[in-house]
């Protein structure tokens, strides 16, 4: 039954938009994103593969980012490509979570820097966070190119270069951070986060806010907060509900976290990629 319905959910998009596969074939030759027909159906999806596709080419997205895309554009597609009501809860949720915070951080990795590098600094400006950033495949190259990108959008302090700390229960690499970034932040946003580091991180006693668009993944799974949504949509509404909370007392805060139930978002992301709308 669900299976006919995606189906039918396929046919229908494919028959009313016939267009789709001549503009997919257009968006390869595309230079700037700003050449991208904002109506196409599929505009948002167009606009996350030409971001990433740039972000290989300058050497901030590793050649394994376009995967981890692929892989989140197929959930996408089955959420329909919109933010959810139980994600619109949870990017709330973040939102009251971060302004609560003591010291949080904000972790950016190269799928993170190319396609929300500026959504990044406004929301680390919005909630006072630090921006850090946290590579699986970590090259000094790749370091300093995302730390020039962020700053190109806005960004002046930016964490993760002087790796003076480990995440316990890590393989080298992947465990380096700042001391005085996630090592000793309370709450982290740990966008399309491997799931070993977001467990490690965990451990550690964080309060883990996650962006994924597969519920089912480790990190998700982990998370306080746990937003199935694009990255793409999460962050500026993240951004939009700080703006809006930040005259809120801590009162009001602590009971925005806690009448979020992390349970049920899971299960409602669950229900829609499966059942459709
Ligand atoms: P695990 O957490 O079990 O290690 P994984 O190996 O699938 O899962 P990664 O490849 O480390 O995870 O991370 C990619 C994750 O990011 C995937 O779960 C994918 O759905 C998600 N993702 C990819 N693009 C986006 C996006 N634009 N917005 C939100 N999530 C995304």
């Amino acid at each position: 039954m669900a299976i006919n319905l995606w189906i039918g959910r396929f046919l229908i998009v494919h028959l009313e938009n016939p267009v789709v596969s001549e503009h997919e074939t257009v968006s390869a030759t595309i230079e700037h994103e700003d050449e991208l027909p904002e109506d196409h159906p599929r505009y948002q999806d167009l606009l996350t593969r030409h971001r990433i596709e740039t972000g290989v080419e300058k050497g901030i997205t590793h050649l394994q980012g376009m995967h981890a895309e692929g892989r989140g554009s197929a959930f996408d597609y089955l959420l329909g490509e919109e933010t959810i009501p139980s994600a619109r809860k949870a990017e709330r949720a973040a939102a009251a979570h971060l302004l609560l915070a003591d010291h949080p951080v904000l972790s950016i990795n190269g799928n993170v820097a190319a396609l929300v590098p500026g959504e990044m600094v406004d929301l680390a400006a919005a909630v006072d966070a630090d921006l850090e950033i946290n590579l699986f495949n970590r090259t000094p190259e790749r370091m300093q190119a995302i730390a020039d990108h962020l700053r190109e959008h806005g960004a002046t302090d930016v964490k993760g270069l002087e790796a003076d700390a480990r995440i316990p229960n890590l393989d080298h690499q992947r465990a380096k951070v700042d001391e005085d970034g996630i090592y000793e932040a309370d709450v982290v946003v740990v966008p399309l986060e491997d799931g070993d580091r977001a467990e490690a991180l965990e451990a550690m006693g964080k309060t883990e806010i996650v962006i994924d668009l597969n519920p089912l993944s480790r990190s998700p799974q982990v998370a306080e907060i746990p937003i199935v949504d694009n990255i793409i949509r999460a962050v500026p509404n993240m951004t939009e509900h700080a703006l809006t909370l930040a005259d809120a007392d801590t009162d009001e805060l602590r009971a925005i976290v806690e009448s979020f139930d992390r349970e049920q978002a899971l299960e409602a992301a669950e229900a829609r990629i499966r059942g459709g709308l």
